[in-house]
């Protein structure tokens, strides 16, 4: 088994029973698992879902409520099970875990950001088992996680990991309809060759917020990162130390990841669209020059128009005359100094490659 630094992150319909309380066994499953993985030297940082759905079902005479106050009050009593579960199980094999509940603000700022990662980072660095969780009593509906496969991708990306396990109740991506008898589990995906957009199923778990489409985006956008993803079945016995193990006749969904290794910056401002300020529209010279395959930064000259209104080291949006989105990056101007220099010469980057992340 290679040592290596890796997310696995398992959803709610695994970690559920049908009338919706905490699957123990099925728990202490996946602990067995990693507890053998972090005992090869593995770096596993645990991405678990189930707070919702373990709350939910330890209130007995549950209150009408709003569906906010219900995810918050919900995600506090079930947040708290779980993680004792999870810490009395990885106990029993002499490991320590620790709880790591984050928002997607948290994200957002580059402080922020390096803040989380020097947690998780101290935490592997003394052999405690993070488990990440997204605040849910905390997060508002418009800043929330669209679900903690988003999550995943984000830690895995924030971390520097080799490799991204999304564990599910299916085998993979099919090349069709999963109940149908001649669909087959696509094995590996090239993102850069295949565009399997047609069979990805839209049908969502009833536990969980996440489904296949928000699977696949993520996975796509952090195999171009170069991590390696994986969609597997988390029913199947031994499944995590079969995966690194390379086990021959397994079969699930591999994401091949590109050979391009992008910067930890990089990674970030990748995963920042959601928390853009503002926009810049470019001209065609400049939309050639960004895309190609030389290392440029974003010149003034290049602009012709600017929207929003954004401060030095925000993250903005820049688009083409068509509106297509180009990139992402981190400015080095306000949006009234970007009007000042809307296509002059000799002025200096507007964002700096080192912070310019450039849509595939
Ligand atoms: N954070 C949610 C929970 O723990 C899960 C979100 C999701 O389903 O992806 O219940």
């Amino acid at each position: 088994m290679k040592t290596e630094r890796l997310v696995v992150k398992i959803g709610s319909s695994l970690l559920t029973r049908k009338d919706g309380t905490l699957d123990i066994t099925q728990m202490s499953a996946f602990v067995d698992q990693i507890a053998e993985l972090h005992r090869e030297g593995v770096e596993v940082i645990l991405v678990s879902s189930g707070a919702v759905a373990a709350g939910k079902t330890e209130l007995k005479n549950r209150p009408k409520l709003d569906t906010v106050s219900a995810r918050q009050l919900y995600s506090a009593v079930g947040q708290a099970k779980l993680i004792n579960r999870y810490y009395d199980l990885f106990h029993q094999h002499g490991i320590l875990c620790g709880q790591v509940l984050t928002t997607k603000e948290d994200f957002a700022t580059r402080r922020h950001y390096l803040n989380q990662q020097n947690c998780i980072r101290t935490m592997l660095d003394n052999s405690v088992l993070p488990i990440v969780n997204e605040n849910d009593t905390t997060s508002v509906n418009e800043l929330m996680f669209t679900d903690n496969d988003e999550l995943s991708g984000l830690v895995a990306a924030m971390m520097n990991c080799k490799r991204l396990i999304i564990l599910s109740n299916i085998d993979g991506i099919y090349n069709g309809n999963p109940k149908n008898s001649d669909a087959r589990v696509i094995r590996e995906i090239d993102v850069r060759k295949d565009n399997i957009e047609d069979f990805i199923q839209t049908s969502k778990s009833e536990t969980g917020r996440g489904g296949m489409q928000t699977k696949y985006n993520m996975a796509r956008k952090v195999a171009e990162e170069g991590i390696e993803v994986i969609i597997a079945n988390g029913r199947k016995t031994n499944i995590l130390p079969d995966i690194l193990n390379d086990k021959q006749e397994l079969v699930y969904t591999r994401f091949i990841p590109s050979k391009e290794d992008l910067s930890s910056v990089k990674k970030w401002i990748a995963h920042s669209d959601g928390f853009s300020k503002g926009k810049v529209v470019v001209n065609a010279g400049a939309k050639e020059a960004l895309t190609g395959n030389r290392a440029v930064s974003l010149l003034p000259v290049g602009i012709i128009a600017v929207e929003g209104r954004f401060e030095v080291d925000d993250i903005i949006s820049i688009v083409d005359e068509d509106g297509s989105m180009i990139g992402i990056g981190r400015t080095t101007y306000n949006s009234d100094e970007v009007n000042e220099v809307i296509g002059k010469n000799n002025k200096r980057p507007i964002v700096h490659y080192d912070y310019l992340y450039i849509e595939q």
